[in-house]
């Protein structure tokens, strides 16, 4: 018995702890935050409505958001016109390069693996699509000049895509896994970073859909080291309009 015992001592009790719903609620939203769904300035919907969207109490809902006030990822503002936003571009930039420094060795080792499985998963791609694959990977295709969220979605639909044309769950699994804890909201990087991305993205979708999985994966790599590593490159500020 005490080896069975030994299975619920603490390592294993430390990760069946409950975790509390405020909790869930601030990784959820720190992460739209860090992809940049949530976009700087972006007002957050009523409260009311945000608690019944993410099935948790108000009371839990405010505790997250205290937090992330706390961290510098929202601004609070009470009154007619108040509500919560997404922190502006300089304090969301502050916070990213706070951020790179802090997780600077896990954010290595994610790149790392991101750049094998990404690369896979484009030969993979080259190799098996199905024409109606084809066809999703050419929707998430980013249309020159696209800024802000609508960029950020694009670009993490567009690897999602390239994840379901390789026909392998496990990789396409991990990677979006791995996504999540990137904080790297692509769209409102500077001008000439986001060129880069979109021309990457076409040379990508080129090697797929032309059935050469040497270039795609050699294109990918070129590709995934954006952003992660390097010194961040971010839009001039700009002041939300309402
Ligand atoms: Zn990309």
């Amino acid at each position: 018995m005490d080896s069975i015992t030994a299975l619920f001592t603490k390592d294993t009790a430390a990760s069946a702890r409950q975790v509390r719903a405020s909790d869930i609620a601030h990784d959820l939203l720190r992460s739209l935050i860090h992809g940049g769904e949530l976009g700087p300035g972006d007002l957050l919907p009523p409260e009311r409505d945000l608690a019944s969207y993410l099935a948790i109490s108000r009371t839990a809902l405010r505790e997250a958001l205290r937090v992330l006030e706390a961290e510098a990822y929202v601004v609070t503002k009470v009154g007619a016109k108040g509500g919560t936003r997404v922190a502006d571009t300089p304090a969301l930039e502050r916070l990213y390069v706070g951020w790179l420094e802090t997780n600077s060795s896990r954010v290595k080792e994610v790149a790392e693996v991101l750049v094998v499985l990404e690369k896979t998963a484009a030969a993979l791609a080259a190799q098996r699509y199905r024409p109606e694959d084809l066809a999703r990977l050419n929707a998430a295709r980013i249309p020159p000049n696209t800024t802000g969220s609508e960029l950020t979605r694009r670009h993490t639909d567009f690897h999602a895509a390239l994840a379901i044309c390789a026909h392998n769950a496990v990789i396409a699994d991990t990677i979006a896994k791995l996504r999540r804890e990137v904080f790297l909201p692509v769209g409102f990087l500077n001008a000439r970073r986001r060129a880069r991305i979109v021309e990457e993205h076409e040379r990508i979708f080129a090697a797929v859909r032309d059935r050469n999985p040497e270039a795609a994966a050699s294109e990918m790599s070129k590709h995934m080291p954006i952003g992660y590593l390097s010194e961040p490159e971010w839009e001039p500020a700009e002041i939300p309009s309402s």
